[in-house]
């Protein structure tokens, strides 16, 4: 969409706010960004309607598993902190290994809709699916913070409570930086750490966004031995992404076009400043994301190819992607344009087949070999996301 046609469409918006207002707001939780600076929402919808709830969530990966004859084999990899079962999904006998997790932050739904898409398609009859299987194996998460998606909310369903009833030691520390106590939860994505055997330690509280995290949620501990068993397996977890979802009024860097997408490879400043992890291969991260990159480029006037960078100062070793590049897995960020609550259902066809075509390219590029010959350097020649203030 052109730049002019973004005002245009952010008018509108402004103007189903003053007359009825927008339906998201009904479901929106006390962290709603101010109406007035919506962008290109062109709400159509409500809530969360057009996403699959985690009976549905049980339900599609029951008939994914039964319509490919077992292809997709689909586990219960463990509980999260309030029962409910978090899935693993595993399609391919291939000797290179692709770990995706979708909706580690509650509210971020396209990723888990992407996901069960791709499933059905590596789990196919078509040759293309067939020879992908024989030289990957891809494991899926699909929703992993299955509390949060049901709540609507970033954050999981814990107390700091809960946290000192499972590590005693901690009783009497300040909570974890992570946690928010109005809404009861805690920014998973927070809670990582390269060394998979770190045990919590009072004096490692309240932490902060610099430094590594602590696997006190049953959310991250739950992805920690599903990454050990993938080690165990294969040596290295080769491929690590990580589906999200950012505010909606990012820019191209040339101002033409809203982009729908960001990605990165790049979550940590100096390895060695968190012990010694002597796979962390930067290249390699840049490698996988200029392959979803060029898979988005090519679709015409869809929108897909107005990809764009993340911002590239980001140092956060207590992420999943951060942690698990230093242990040596190449590492891709997607952040796709729009926060569920924020935003009607007419985009999310476009934004959830956006996530399908760049991680499908990926897979390919794995699958073919191909990967190994993109250069690194075209990492650096991604467009840079811009935040668009209010018109
Ligand atoms: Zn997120």
């Amino acid at each position: 969409m052109a730049l002019r046609r973004w005002k245009a469409a952010l008018s509108a918006s402004a103007l189903l706010t003053a007359t009825g207002g927008l339906v998201a707001t009904a479901t929106t939780p006390a962290t709603a960004i101010p109406t007035e600076s919506h962008c290109g929402t062109e709400a159509s919808g409500s809530g969360n309607n057009g996403f699959v709830n985690h009976a549905q969530l049980t339900t599609a990966l029951e008939r994914i598993e039964r319509t490919t004859g077992g292809v997709v084999d689909v586990e219960v990899a463990g509980q999260s902190n309030q029962g409910r079962d978090i899935y693993l999904a595993r399609v391919g006998e291939g000797d290179a290994v692709v770990f995706v997790q979708s909706q580690i932050h509650g509210n971020e739904m396209h990723g888990t809709e992407a996901l069960l898409a791709l499933l059905q398609q590596w789990g196919g009859n078509s040759p293309e699916a067939q020879a992908i299987r024989e030289q990957v194996t891809i494991v899926a998460i699909p929703r992993l913070n299955v509390d949060g998606g049901e709540r609507d909310t970033r954050q999981n369903e814990m107390t700091w409570a809960d946290v000192v009833a499972d590590f005693p030691q901690l009783a009497g520390v300040q909570p974890a930086w992570n946690y928010n106590s109005r809404v009861g939860g805690f920014d998973v994505n927070r809670d990582f750490n390269p060394d998979l055997d770190y045990v919590p330690q009072p004096a490692d509280f309240p932490g902060n966004s610099a430094d590594t995290g602590w696997y006190i949620t049953p959310e991250a501990q739950t992805v920690r031995e599903v990454y050990r068993d993938l080690e165990n397996e294969f040596g290295t977890v080769d491929y690590f992404i990580d589906l999200h979802n950012q505010w909606s009024c990012y820019a191209t860097e040339d101002l033409e076009n809203m982009s729908p997408l960001s990605i990165s490879a790049k979550f940590i400043d100096d390895p060695s400043e968190f012990g010694d992890w002597p796979k962390f291969d930067m290249d390699a991260s840049k490698r996988a994301n200029v392959a979803v990159y060029e898979a988005l480029q090519g679709h015409g006037e869809s929108g897909y190819g107005d990809l764009t960078l993340y911002p590239q100062d980001t140092n956060l070793p207590g992420t999943a992607l951060g942690s698990f590049a230093l242990r040596g897995s190449a590492v891709v960020l997607f952040e796709t344009s729009s926060q569920t609550q924020y935003d009607g259902m007419k985009r999310n066809g476009m934004l959830r087949k956006q996530i399908e075509i760049g991680l499908a390219g990926l897979v390919e590029s794995v699958a073919d070999g191909s990967i190994a010959s993109l250069d690194p350097a075209a990492y650096d020649e991604i467009p840079q996301r811009v935040f668009l203030p209010e018109d």
